[in-house]
């Protein structure tokens, strides 16, 4: 088990943007999706539920996005296409700041194209999970979500949780 320790809010790191995988490099990738989940776990462990964590927030710059929903699923050198023209809006949370909460828009469905550790490409349309890859995606370009937030209201402790969703209204 190799539990990384995440990156914060704070470290310059987080805004970086990342470098694309080479396929020479998939083996040094194997052994970062086993750090990327050991970390997930873990934080699971300490924090409660989280669904995906992106290569940079461990301090690993490459474009690696590792999610855990029902299954694994890493998606190497992810690309989004086909935004929907309807927006959602959510309060969205982050691994690199688990106390916050914060108001965003994302759009309600796109398209990931994205390669496996077996360097195989994939392209799947994404509804439901399409918030949690704009998300991933974001930092790989040095996107917080913090920075999405709607307005100075937007951003709030989760021990205001009771408060945010009072805000939401929707
Ligand atoms: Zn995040």
């Amino acid at each position: 088990m190799a539990v990384q320790k995440l990156l914060r809010l704070g470290n310059p790191k987080l805004y970086e943007v990342s470098r694309p995988v080479e396929r020479q490099e998939l083996s040094e990738m194997t052994r970062v999706v086993t750090d990327l989940h050991d970390t997930l776990m873990h934080f699971r462990d300490e924090w409660g539920p989280a669904r995906a964590v992106a290569a940079p927030q461990i301090g690993v710059l490459k474009r690696l996005v590792y999610m855990f929903t029902d299954e694994p699923t890493v998606f190497i050198n992810p690309v989004l296409s086909n935004f929907s023209s309807e927006m959602i809006e959510l309060w969205d949370d982050c691994m690199s700041f688990p106390e916050l909460l914060v108001r965003v828009r994302r759009y309600k469905s796109c398209t990931v194209t994205y390669r496996d550790l077996d360097w195989n490409e994939h392209s799947t349309k994404l509804t439901f999970l399409s918030e949690l890859l704009q998300h991933e995606c974001d930092h790989l370009e040095g996107i917080l979500a913090i920075s999405h937030a709607i307005d100075s209201k937007s951003i709030v402790l989760k021990t205001e949780r009771e408060y945010a969703i009072g805000l939401s209204a929707n």
